[in-house]
């Protein structure tokens, strides 16, 4: 049974925006981090804690460890000083946040999320703060600020859609990405980014899972590809001297409907012959570093150029992940990079120079597969896909950090014979984060991820009843984690999947024999075929 929506209180808050309040009632954050898992990071500050409890078990010295490291922060980042100076309260970004759309809280309002840091940089980092205190618009710095960074720092995604419409280029996320950090300088951090950052540090992914179950689920796959179009794939892990190693977000190999993608991944090498490997230790493309610290992510990236290094690989393959390529487009060239121990990435396939990797090595999945179709190297029966009508969502990260729009496309429409766009304000750069990234994806955070998630579900309901859409896709591991939810409650009806789960659909393989099922076993309601060589 569905629930009742949330009621989306419109009337602005009594008082003084400035005094702090932060009221953590149930279903609007997410649990604090269980210290072994901050242990685990060398993070300090581990200790039983929850954000509803009274006495949040801060260090003594917790404001002179905040203070300097916002010192040091505005040293290290001009980014932060300068974000800090030049807002001019304009407006533009007012109403862009989803958060602020489905809660109609002011304090999800971009620019007053970035104020709750800068009232505290004013008061003691500016002359006139000093002097003139809250007359400047300073704030002082009390444990219930602290409680109030927390709250709506952890209700921001870090989607950087608010940017797209700043005038000025204020990159909201990067505000958020340093209010955590100096949360985590005293230990308020929170458990679905910690846990999943430990475990990679343990096993090399987010879920834990040792090289033997990494090995197992690859073979699984290469079964399940064997009986529904009788072909036998390869199943490379850790092969020194590949050409290319191949990462993915683990959720690939273990989530549904992730493993569809997998699946589409496998036949498209095995059919274009590609001298790849998997890698049990970079076993995970994602990066939970970025909703940390610049320092976790900075060490969570070296693991994939430290294997490909180790295998002796020439260039990297990259899965469809979010926030692998944000990091890799964003920071990698300054953090571990340049790469230049690999060579510029060229397809063995078609010959194309993809010199836009040339710093980082790393070749997108999509622009990948866009490329061998453009180059007629892969033939493709899109009836095969006639079940469903197509939407497409930008991921946050593809879409805005590394500009990845076209390239999806171009393959949909290859792959599918009903492909239909969301409004114009709702995709590419303009695209709706749908609530629930950057660690907010917890079932406890659920009031909120649905909250969050309303913009982008209610485009999608636009082509459902337009267009009968019935299947949204993708390029992101939490995306496809977490759109399900938003989507059955707020749009029933559609699924989600990926863009290589429709490649590998509509794929004709060498040698293959009639397939009476698509990737998710389903019967293929087969029209007239239309291959395209
Ligand atoms: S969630 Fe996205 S749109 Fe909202 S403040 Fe954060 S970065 Fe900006
Ligand atoms: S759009 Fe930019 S300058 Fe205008 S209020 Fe928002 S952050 Fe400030």
């Amino acid at each position: 049974m569905r629930q009742a929506c949330p009621q989306i209180e419109s009337r602005p808050p009594r008082g003084d925006w400035r005094d702090p309040r932060a009221e953590f009632h149930k279903g609007v954050f997410c649990y604090g981090a269980a210290p072994k898992n901050v242990s685990a990071l060398g993070f300090p500050n581990p200790r039983e804690w929850q954000p509803f409890d009274a006495d949040w078990k801060l260090p003594p010295d917790w404001q002179r460890i905040l203070l300097d490291g916002m010192q040091e922060r505005l040293r290290k980042y001009r980014s932060f000083r300068l974000f800090m100076d030049i807002c001019v309260r304009c407006g533009a970004c007012a109403d862009k946040c989803q958060f602020f759309i489905g809660s109609s809280d002011p304090k999800n309002m971009p620019m007053v999320r970035a104020e709750l840091l800068r009232s505290v940089y004013r008061r003691y980092f500016t002359l006139t703060g000093r002097i003139f205190g809250s007359l400047a618009g300073g704030r002082e710095l009390t444990e219930d600020v602290v409680k109030e960074w927390f709250y709506y720092f952890y209700q921001c995604t870090e989607c950087r859609r608010c940017s797209v419409f700043c005038p000025y280029g204020i990159d909201t996320a990067e505000i958020t990405m340093i209010g955590r950090e100096l949360l985590n300088l005293i230990g308020c951090n929170i458990n679905w980014v910690m846990e999943p950052a430990a475990n990679c540090f343990r096993t090399g992914n987010h879920l834990g899972i040792q090289p033997h179950g990494f090995k197992d689920s690859l073979e699984f796959a290469a079964g399940e590809l064997e009986q529904i179009t009788g072909l036998r794939v390869d199943v490379p892990i850790n092969r020194k001297g590949a050409e290319i190693l191949f990462v993915m977000p683990s959720a690939d190999y273990f989530a549904e409907p992730h493993f569809y993608t997998l699946l589409g991944y496998m036949m498209l090498f095995h059919e274009v012959g590609l001298d790849f490997t998997f890698s049990a230790f970079a076993s995970e493309g994602g990066n939970f570093g970025l909703f940390s610290s610049h320092e976790m992510m900075k060490r969570l990236n070296a693991k994939i150029y430290e294997e490909a290094r180790r295998l002796k690989v020439k260039w990297i393959l990259g899965g469809e992940c979010g926030h692998m390529w944000r990091v890799m487009h964003q920071y990698m060239d300054t953090m571990n990079g340049p790469a230049d121990f690999l060579e510029v990435p060229v397809s063995p396939v078609t010959g194309t120079r993809f010199d836009n990797t040339a710093s980082t090595r790393m070749v997108h999945i999509c622009e990948f597969t866009a490329d061998l179709i453009h180059n007629q190297k892969i033939r493709l029966d899109p009836s095969r896909n006639d079940h469903w009508r197509v939407t497409f969502h930008d991921s946050c990260n593809p879409a805005r950090a590394m500009g990845l729009l076209e390239e999806p496309r171009y393959i949909l429409r290859h792959v599918s014979n009903h492909f239909y766009e969301m409004p114009e304000n709702t995709i590419r750069e303009k695209t709706f984060c749908r609530g629930s990234g950057s660690g907010l994806g917890t079932d406890e955070n659920f009031e909120m991820r649905m909250r969050g998630g309303l913009p982008r579900a209610n485009a999608v309901r636009y082509v459902r009843d337009k267009h009968g859409v019935n299947l949204l896709t993708c390029i992101c591991a939490i995306d496809k984690a977490t759109l399900p939810t938003a989507l059955e409650y707020w749009t029933p009806g559609v699924e989600v999947g990926g863009v290589h789960e429709l490649v590998g659909n509509a794929l004709v393989m060498k040698g293959e024999k009639e397939r009476t099922t698509d990737l998710r076993s389903e019967p293929l309601h087969q029209k007239e075929a239309a291959v395209h060589a």
